[in-house]
């Protein structure tokens, strides 16, 4: 008997702990973001749709190899390798650079395993497609725009709140000094010695 109350007694204690949050916030004023007319509050350290540095990728395979879930995809004519003078990779041409986010879980695995650290995980928060297809980001295709990152289908409005007019701006500053070497890396240029 002695033990029955006891087991109902700490099933009723670990209920009222576990439910004790709950009940915080059930009181709590509610907040409501007014996204997007207002930015939303990312951390420093939140991994976002990746930013890539394609001029200094030397198609080595270490991220797609790292990748959990298989979705990078790298096509290249030739091995290339970082020109020391210059900082960029050279050789064969970076056919196909491809992330599928439709599969992607935003670990950061690919991003240590980098010996050109080219792979960094972005600042990109959202982004939507109508189909399966549209969630495979072709990075090669966005350096002969000069982008490192995808932008989202609504950031490509004209019109846009402030905070996320700022960012894209500053997604786009971002590739125009190696602008040009972004596009040379779909090339295939003399190895580096
Ligand atoms: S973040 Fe993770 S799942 Fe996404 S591409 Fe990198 S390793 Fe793969
Ligand atoms: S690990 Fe870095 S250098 Fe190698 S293929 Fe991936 S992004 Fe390119």
């Amino acid at each position: 008997m002695r033990e029955y109350f006891h087991n109902l007694y700490m099933t009723i204690k670990t209920i009222l702990i576990g439910m004790r949050i709950t009940l915080k916030y059930c009181f709590a004023k509610t907040v409501t973001v007014q996204y997007p007319d207002v930015a939303p509050a990312l951390q420093p350290r939140y991994r976002g749709f990746h930013f890539f540095e394609i001029e200094k990728c030397i198609a080595c395979d270490l991220c797609a190899k790292a990748c959990p879930v298989d979705c990078i995809y790298i096509e290249k004519t030739g091995a290339r390798k970082i020109d020391k003078a210059s900082g960029v990779a050279k050789g064969g041409a970076m056919t196909r650079y491809a992330i599928d986010y439709a599969k992607c879980m935003f670990c950061a695995l690919c991003v240590d395993p980098c010996p050109t650290d080219c792979i960094h995980m972005g600042n990109v928060h959202d982004m939507s497609g109508y189909t399966r297809e549209d969630m495979i980001v072709e990075f090669t295709d966005l350096a002969k725009e000069g982008l490192q990152t995808p932008q989202p289908f609504w950031m490509r409005h004209e019109k846009l709140p402030d905070w996320a007019g700022e960012r894209k701006q500053e997604w786009i500053d971002r590739g125009v000094p190696v602008a040009e070497a972004m596009v040379k890396a779909l090339e295939e240029q003399k190895p580096a010695k």
